[in-house]
This record gives structure tokens, sequence and C-alpha cells, in this order.
């Protein structure tokens, strides 16, 4: 473990775009939302004029000029990560308009109102209902597990219009303003204490005929553009979807308590640093292949079902190692008693391991269940039989 990893390939140090980025950015150097969508920075891979249209390349380069700027972009998870890209597909030039510059720069949040009770991994059986009356469409339904309900202002929406079509051709996708009367939104409160995610009831709710998103019938293709977007954006490199502390961070922790003496929990931790690895190593394929312009391979699904998996051995481990104290609120791997900050030299504050713990059953049941992704890599990666019908 003495080796420092590999990373991901810097972008080239002589790319046209470097010098001019750094110089806005320091004639820029805390720019709001607004102004960071406008310059194309937030989004970059999308086409211009809310992104810079940019290759693989230039993505990195601006991430690495916004990180050595300290510039944080705005954060809108579900808005920037499946409802944009699923409004540059197929939106109206009127809806791009309308809602990507917001959405960019997080001035308006968005939610996904697709789970409904029952119809989760096999979405397709959703049963909201959307009815043409005259100019609008009147919605009956009820949707769950809907992240950041409460705090959005927009949310794309899957309903079936078609009841008599076959399942998968009968749904139409929306755009559904939160503020819209009939809405109901209730709290689900998670195991970390976290409200995160609300039940939301549609009861007759009139949506203008313009709200829908492509073609009558076509949401359901759609949806598939909304979640293969999900699948790229949730496998990033921390433990938590891409976000908190990597097993580096737990590595340092460690190290920085004078090492770990029970050799079975050394080993596991050996075990999770080497899952680790695997995982960089996709990603530097994945990131390689893309600046080389090769079509993505089956990495991403397996990296998702790989990371899920991982997340939740990270958090496992320094559980375990915070022993008997590992049951309390706000420990973490090493401290030994609940403290707000590590006594150690730790990356991350106690409170966030024992969040991640709680957190990391949800890694593998949103975005796909590991279930499903293996199904998705065993038929489409392996090309073995579907599943049969029931
Ligand atoms: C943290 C979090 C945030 C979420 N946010 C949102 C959100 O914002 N918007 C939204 O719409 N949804 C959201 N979801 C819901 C999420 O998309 C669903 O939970 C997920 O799709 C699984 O559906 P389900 O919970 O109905 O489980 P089910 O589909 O009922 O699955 C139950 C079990 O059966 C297994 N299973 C199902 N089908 C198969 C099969 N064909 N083969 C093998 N096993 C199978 C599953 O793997 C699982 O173990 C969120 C979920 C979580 C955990």
């Amino acid at each position: 473990m003495d080796t420092e990893p590999p990373s991901p390939p810097d972008g080239p140090h002589d790319h046209p775009h470097r010098a001019e980025l750094r110089s806005w950015l320091a004639d820029h150097p805390e720019p709001t939302g607004r102004l960071l969508a406008e310059r194309g920075l937030v989004a970059p891979h999308w086409p211009t004029p809310w992104g810079l249209g940019a290759d693989p390349a230039l993505q990195l380069v601006v991430d690495e000029e916004l990180r050595r700027a300290g510039v944080r972009r705005p954060e809108n998870t579900i808005g920037i990560g499946w409802a944009g890209p699923t409004l540059l597909h197929a939106g109206t030039d009127e809806q791009k308009a309308r809602y990507l510059v917001p959405l960019l720069a997080a001035e308006e949040i968005w939610c996904q109102l697709f789970s409904e009770p029952g119809a989760g991994s096999d979405l397709a059986s959703l049963t909201t209902r959307a009815e043409l009356d005259g100019d609008e469409w009147v919605v009956r339904g009820q949707k769950v597990w809907t992240s950041y309900a409460h705090l959005a202002q927009f949310g794309i929406l899957l309903a079936r219009t078609e009841p008599d079509a076959p399942m998968h051709q009968g749904i139409s996708y929306f755009i559904c303003p939160m503020d819209a009367p009939g809405i109901t939104i209730r709290p689900l409160v998670d195991m970390t204490g976290a409200h995160t995610f609300n039940e939301v009831f549609l009861d007759e709710v009139r949506l203008p005929r313009e709200n829908l998103v492509g073609e009558r019938g076509q949401g359901w293709s759609l949806g598939k553009v909304t979640l293969a977007n999900e699948r790229v954006s949730l496998s990033g490199a921390g433990a938590l979807w891409g976000m908190g502390p990597t097993v580096d961070d737990l590595v340092a922790t460690v190290r920085s308590a004078g090492g770990i003496s029970d050799p079975l929990l050394r080993q596991r931790l050996a075990g999770v640093w080497i899952e680790g690895e695997i995982l960089r190593l996709l990603r530097m394929r994945t990131v390689a292949a893309a600046v080389a312009g090769t079509p993505p391979g089956p990495e991403a699904s397996v990296r998702k079902a790989l990371a899920d998996e991982h997340g939740q051995h990270i958090m496992g481990l320094a559980r375990d190692l915070a022993g008997a104290a590992g049951m309390l609120d706000g420990t973490g791997p090493v401290s030994g008693s609940p403290a707000p900050e590590s006594p150690v030299t730790g990356h991350w504050p106690d409170a966030m391991w024992s969040f991640g713990f709680l957190f990391a059953p949800a890694l593998t049941i949103g975005g796909g269940t590991s279930e499903v992704q293996r199904n998705i890599i065993a038929e489409r990666t392996l090309g073995l039989p579907h599943d049969p019908q029931a």
C-alpha cells in the first residue's frame, strides 16, 4: 500500500483553452452559479450555448482549472445530471430556453417523479395517469422515494397517457411544477434521520399541454435517456455515489492512528483497498477511452455494480474499526468515542462515517438495484438469455 496510486490522466497542459479559462477565473474569483452557467462551465460537455460542446480533453481541463481556482459548481443533482440531458435530447426550443440556464445555475432545483409504490425496478408498470383535457394534461397518481421534492421547483414526471397501449409504449414524459395545485408532498425520513425523499400525491394536477417532453407515448425511451445518465453520474470516486470519503481516506485515517493491530481487520482493509484500485483502473479506462474518442465499453454498468458494493464495504469496515463505539452516532473509524471531529487527521469528520454507514444500504437500491445491474450486464454485455416472462 506504500506506492502512490495512479490518477486519471490530466487534461493537456498546452490545451488552447486553458490559458483563456485561467484568466477568466482570475477575473471572476467568486463566480455566481448564473455566471458559471452562462460561461458554459457547469456542464461543459453540453452543446453551446448551455455548455462548451467540450470534448473529454477540454472537460478535464475545465475540471482542473475550476479546482485550481477553488470554484465549486452549483449543486442540482437531478436537474443537471438527469433532467437537463433529457431536455437537451428531446425538449422543444422553448423548453430549452425556459429551463436550462436556471437549472444549470441551480436557481431552480429539480426532482424525479418516476418510482411508485408498485413500480420501481419494473418502472414500466407505473399507474399514474395523465389525460388530455382541452389544452391541459390532468394527472392523477402517486410517486414515492422522490428525492428533494420538498425543495424542488420542477419535477420530471412519467405518467401513463395511453392505458390501452402495450406497457412500454403508453407512457409520456412531462415537466411538472412542484407548486401546482393538487400536489401534496409528505416527508419520508430515512434511517440516517435525514429528510431527503418524499411521497408525492398528484390529485387532478393540471399541466399545460406544452409541458409534455418529446412525443406523446415516447416517455419510456426518454426515461431510459434519463436513467442512462443516472448510471454514469452515480459512479464517481467517493464511496457515497461519488461523494464522501474514499478508501484512501480510510487508509489515511487508520495510518495516522498508528495502524491496525487486529490481523483480520487489517486483511479486510487491504481487500477493500484492492477493490478501490480496481475501480480506479476501470475509471481510468473509461476516461482514457473517452479522451481517445473510443465509444464507452461495458465499464459504466460494471463500475456502478462494483462501486455501490465497494461503498458498503468501506462504510461497514469503518464502523467495525470503531468497535463497540461504532454503534453510536457521530463515531469515526478510529476515534473510539463519539466526537464532532476526528481526533486523528482523517479527511472526514466522524459524523460523515456514521452517516455513511447508515446511508450505505441505499447505494445498492437507488438508480437501479444491484440485481437489476447484474441483469443488464448479463443480458447486454455477456449476451445471456433474458429473464423468463412471468
Ligand atoms: C436514496 C434513494 C433515492 C431515490 N430517489 C429517487 C427519486 O428521486 N425519484 C425516483 O423516482 N425514485 C427514487 N428512488 C427509488 C429507486 O429508483 C427505487 O428504489 C429502485 O428503482 C428500486 O425499486 P423498488 O424500491 O420499488 O424495489 P423493487 O423493484 O420492488 O425491488 C425489490 C427487490 O427485488 C429485486 N428485483 C426486482 N426486479 C428484479 C429482477 N428482474 N431480477 C432480480 N431481482 C429483482 C430488487 O433488486 C430488490 O432487491 C430512490 C431510491 C433510493 C434508495
